[in-house]
């Protein structure tokens, strides 16, 4: 039996990350018995067309509450300011709080080099915070974790970093196919979004451009539709394959790490 329990706690920048980048694996593992948890660092208040950023974050906070509610999953704001996530002290301890409180035996976030400045903010913030877990020293309240949780990493948009260089080649790819209509379902409570791309970028909807991306990544395992990810294997991590081992019968993984 693993040593990591079945929680899964995705603590990405903003509202739509984490279902932009891994709800279909995240409702593959709440139907194998997961309990998820979603955090995003910001209520993305810049993200309104026609509503200044105090009512864009309340209408996003909704948004982000619905789409949970699909997985039956908690959701939290960490209320730092869309476009400002800076790690810092302060934010670093807020991130451990909230890791430890959930206690998951899995933490979702994105890759490193990400193409966003708050998406690599967080995920430099949250490596922190997981390698922290369960350091009694750590300056944090919350009583320290008995495991380090398992860091994954989620693909940004392309596949490509913020100078259009691409990544590493993912190390696993998740087939989707049977819940691409789930994903479907918590982006379309991202209505903000589809109304901001179509202003900032005259796309009619983002969110069909997002399932034409999981369908680019299916093609690099002969999936439908798929999502793919990097688990953190950097000193002091745990690297036990757990999600690997458990949706073993819908992923392929890189030869590099078989
Ligand atoms: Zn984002």
């Amino acid at each position: 039996m693993s040593r990591f329990n079945k929680t899964v706690l995705v603590v990405q920048a903003h509202p739509d990350d984490a279902e932009s980048w891994c709800s279909g694996t995240l409702k593959l593992l709440k139907d194998r018995g997961y309990k998820i948890v979603i955090a995003t660092m910001t209520a993305g208040g810049l993200g309104g067309v026609d509503t200044d950023e105090e009512q864009t974050k309340i209408i996003r906070k909704k948004e982000a509450e619905k789409a949970a509610d699909v997985l039956n999953a908690d959701y939290y704001c960490l209320d730092e300011r869309d476009g400002y996530v800076f790690d810092t002290f302060e934010v670093r301890i807020k991130v451990l709080e909230i890791l430890r409180r959930v206690n998951p035996g899995i933490v979702f976030t994105h890759v490193p080099s990400d193409y966003h400045a708050d998406h690599r903010a967080t995920a430099a913030i949250v490596d922190v915070a997981a390698m922290q877990a369960t350091l009694s020293n750590a300056p944090c309240t919350e009583e320290p974790m008995d495991v380090t949780p398992l860091l994954y990493h989620t693909a940004p948009m392309k596949l490509t970093g913020a100078l259009g260089d691409p990544l590493p080649k993912p190390q696993f790819i998740v087939d989707i196919s049977s819940v691409i209509e789930t994903k479907m379902e918590m982006l379309s409570f991202h209505q903000s979004q589809i109304r901001l791309m179509k202003s900032m970028y005259n796309i009619d909807d983002f969110f069909k451009m997002s399932k034409e991306y999981n369908r680019e990544i299916g093609k690099m395992a002969g999936f439908e539709y798929a999502e793919c990810f990097w688990q953190h294997m950097s000193g002091g991590f745990e690297t036990f394959p757990q999600i690997q081992n458990e949706l073993k019968d819908l992923l392929e993984v890189n030869d590099e790490y078989k």
